[in-house]
């Protein structure tokens, strides 16, 4: 079979990894890709992974590489070329792509949409309302006492998002949205969300349409800094499984939220081919949906597809041809780190080109993986080229073993100004059960 991924993090170098072991596959090239990425050898041909020089929302550039060379499958990693519409292309096409449609990766496009719908199905999520005046969304936030998330309907690089802790900061964020429209079209219309407290967790569900199958529960860490302090990131590392949610409790999630959600898109006729990753926090009374997203998450994947037994290939095939009910997902019982090592300034401005030294040492150490995000090859260099840099992923018999092992490799890597968080997964050594709020929860 012949591959062809879309996309250039550490999410698309983890997937281009996977897929790579899978006996199926003949040649695989990627779009844009990046120096891992350009790294990686099919298991069966021993043949290099092609990176080709095509920005991931140049959907025209995309479509027209895919008709010249005929990949058997395309797999879409980042969110904006979902939003614009690749997968709608490609199928116009005739090419086989494994992704949501346009409609469909309205989930994660539309926040208005996403919290509309749940309330629709009764999705469990947090008292909301939808404003696109500032008086009555000023209002609402005062009902909630000022405290509240504050979020752009539409794609807003991540940026989109305010959490207030009073009525000066709500205020202060409906203005910069509704007033002085500062992500344009994208914040046309908010959503107000009460502040939910409680413990966040990611949920990953692969999805055909008519079958949803949840993956092992895993927890990313936003905050730039150690003990969650300083700006939100894209994520500063992960770890799975999560002790602060049970099999059972991950059983009864997947009755609350991902039945209903499915009933719903069976209802309104959205076909919905590809990775549900809903955020959810574990409150006092259940698990609670915060957003929607339609693709794997970064650095969530990094943790999963090391820990996944299946041939991924297998699995993203029956997804598109609406197959998944007769596969059985298989997952490893060791656990998973990814510590992210970032650029000195990271979420905010940053440099690039910073040589990167200590790779191939870390290449022979046992049960690791660098998974590579914004990084570039200069002459025989390596060298920095984005704010996460790599993603240093470790496996071991439990999460202390592999927190162990993680960081040894981290502390092996070196690039001028690389910062990095220290307490990925430290919150969860240690707890032996889950979330408790959650488990008195009826
Ligand atoms: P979102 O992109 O909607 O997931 O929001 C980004 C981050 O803001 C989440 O990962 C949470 O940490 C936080 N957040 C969003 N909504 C809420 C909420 N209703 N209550 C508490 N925290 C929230």
């Amino acid at each position: 079979m012949k591959l062809f991924v879309i996309g250039s993090g550490g999410r698309e170098h983890a997937l281009v990894w996977k897929l790579a072991q899978s006996p199926h596959v003949t040649q695989m090239w990627c779009a844009p890709g990046n120096a891992g990425i350009a790294m990686e050898r099919l298991a069966k041909t021993g043949a290099p992974v092609q990176c080709v020089s095509i920005g991931a929302e140049d959907l025209a550039g995309l479509v027209a590489f895919a008709r010249e060379h005929r990949p058997d499958l395309t797999v879409v990693g980042p969110d904006n070329p979902l939003a614009l519409g690749v997968v709608d292309l490609f199928n116009q096409n005739g090419l086989r792509i494994w992704g949501p449609t346009k409609r469909a990766a309205q989930f994660e496009a539309s926040k208005v949409f996403a919290q509309q719908f749940m309330e629709r199905y009764g999705i469990p999520t947090a008292r909301a309302g939808v404003f696109s005046e500032p008086e009555p969304a000023s209002r609402f936030a005062a009902e909630l006492g000022g405290r509240c998330a504050v979020k752009a309907d539409g794609l807003a690089l991540g940026k989109g998002v305010f959490v207030c802790r009073n009525m000066a900061e709500a205020d202060e964020a409906i203005q910069r949205m509704l007033v002085r429209k500062e992500f344009g079209q994208a914040s046309a219309r908010i959503v107000i969300q009460e502040l939910l407290d409680g413990i966040e967790v990611s949920l990953h569900a692969l999805c055909d349409g008519k079958t949803a199958t949840l993956f092992p529960t895993s927890q990313d860490h936003k905050p730039a800094f150690d003990g969650d302090k300083g700006p939100n990131t894209g994520g500063m590392g992960t770890y799975s499984p999560t002790p602060f949610m049970s099999d059972s409790e991950l059983a009864a999630a997947d009755r609350a939220i991902i039945v209903p959600w499915l009933r719903g898109c069976a209802v309104e006729g959205i076909h919905f081919c590809g990775l549900l990753y809903p955020g959810i926090m574990l409150t006092r009374t259940g698990p609670k949906v915060l957003e929607f997203n339609v693709r794997f998450g970064d650095p969530e994947t990094q943790v999963y597809l090391p820990r996944l037994e299946n041939d991924l290939v297998e699995l993203l095939d029956a997804s598109v041809r609406g197959a998944l009910e007769r596969i059985q997902l298989r997952w490893s019982q060791q656990a998973a780190v990814c510590v992210i090592m970032a650029s000195a300034g990271y979420p905010g401005k940053y440099e690039k080109g910073k040589p990167i030294f200590g790779l191939a040492e870390v290449a022979k150490m046992q049960n690791v993986k660098v998974f590579h995000a914004g990084t570039a090859r200069a002459g025989d260099a390596i060298v920095t080229n984005g704010g996460r840099v790599l993603g240093v992923t470790a496996i071991g018999k439990d999460l202390s073993a592999a927190r162990e092992t993680a960081y040894a490799a981290v502390e092996r890597i070196r690039f001028e100004g690389a910062f990095y968080r220290r307490d990925i997964g430290a919150k969860a050594l240690g707890a032996t059960r889950s979330f408790s709020g959650f488990a008195t929860a009826s």
